[in-house]
């Protein structure tokens, strides 16, 4: 039987009107609004005449380095490195689809990653070592870096995932507004250790569009102690309060995929360094109790953990089950999927 191409519109519509019921029943919610398009916050930006005057201001910034609260103070634009050691051009360890990330930035064709190389933290127990402390990768123009955008959406990657990006923030504005005149139209994700300044992330309004900010430690001397910065906390908090007066809770399309908002990652390490528990409750108290959360199992010793005896071993089982239960205890509901299926497994074992 054939349809007219009538009746082919209303059945399209009817699915879709179905998901989105489907949806808010399950208490999800969808972006765009119905009857909207979805277009990327940096498009906008630009249509407004406002995308060069916002990469003039970040740049400013490198000439006596403040962009992160290091605030190291060197030019960047004449070759000096602060902390980072990373001078005028980002350096890329990596650009690929990348399966690995939080489901709705995966969807079925990958999340499009972007490695930076160094970091403006020193985590003692760094997972990418050689990445971030080394410094291994290839220094790229912003033209050079913006071809990496669009490769990503060429090839069918969901958005551009840009991983530590903080030190390079200029450089990706720029590159993005390039990538931009030259047809990116994929979300931009900005996945960030946390230790970001709020004068730069404020740069970054109408701009990004998913934010996935970590929070990994809750108390001062934690953070001073396993990775050298002890305003951390109180910086990263501050940040992640903007980015989601910015973008808000994370939104999907009807196909699951993440299109805006902040995700928060949460890396649960052994002997409650991490203070897991006053995390939870900062979220639900300070953000909402629906804010998306991915609480993580995955840490191992790496890099010179080894040499800090509450942080030398993996977590247990029992550690992260207590983790899980502190979130159900803040009230929390949008934890990662596969967080919760973690748990769970944890659970059937005993
Ligand atoms: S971005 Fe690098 S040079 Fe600038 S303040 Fe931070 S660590 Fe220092």
């Amino acid at each position: 039987m054939t349809m007219s191409r009538r009746a082919f519109l209303r059945a399209a519509v009817g699915s879709a009107a179905a998901l989105a019921a489907t949806d808010s029943a399950l208490g999800r919610s969808s972006w765009p609004p119905t009857g909207q398009a979805w277009r990327p916050a940096y498009l906008q930006l630009e249509e407004e005449g406002r995308f060069e005057e916002r990469i003039d201001q970040a740049y400013a910034i490198l000439e006596r380095c403040r962009l992160c609260p290091r605030r190291c103070g060197v030019n960047r634009l004449v070759g000096e490195t602060g902390l980072c050691r990373t001078a005028e051009r980002a350096v890329v360890f990596s650009a690929q689809p990348h399966f690995g990330e939080e489901l709705p930035l995966v969807g079925d064709r990958g999340s499009g990653t972007i490695f930076f190389s160094n970091c403006n933290l020193r985590c003692v127990f760094c997972q990418n070592w050689p990445i971030a402390h080394e410094g291994r990768g290839q220094p790229l123009e912003v033209e050079a870096l913006a071809d990496v955008m669009l490769q990503l959406q060429r090839i069918g990657c969901h958005n551009v995932n840009l991983v530590t990006p903080t030190h390079v923030m200029p450089q990706i504005l720029q590159a993005t507004r390039l990538a931009a005149q030259n047809g990116l139209r994929i979300p931009l994700c900005y996945n960030t250790g946390g230790y970001d300044a709020l004068e730069a992330i404020e740069l970054l309004d109408g701009v990004v569009d998913i934010y996935l900010p970590d929070l990994k430690f809750m108390d001062a001397d934690q953070a001073e102690r396993y990775m050298g910065a002890r305003d951390y906390p109180e910086t990263a908090q501050a940040a992640i309060e903007e980015m989601h007066r910015q973008v808000g809770e994370m939104v999907t399309n009807l196909g699951g995929i993440a299109q805006r908002g902040v995700m928060i990652r949460h890396l649960v390490m052994p002997n409650h360094v991490a203070n897991t528990r006053a995390f939870v409750h900062w979220v639900a108290e300070t953000l909402t109790t629906s804010t998306y959360v991915n609480i993580m199992s995955q840490y191992r010793v790496e890099h010179r953990a080894f040499e800090h005896p509450d942080i030398a071993r993996a977590i247990t089982t029992e550690e992260y089950l207590e983790a899980m239960d502190w979130a159900d205890e803040a009230g929390l509901t949008n934890l990662d999927e596969r967080s919760v299926m973690q748990r769970d497994l944890f659970r059937r074992r005993g």
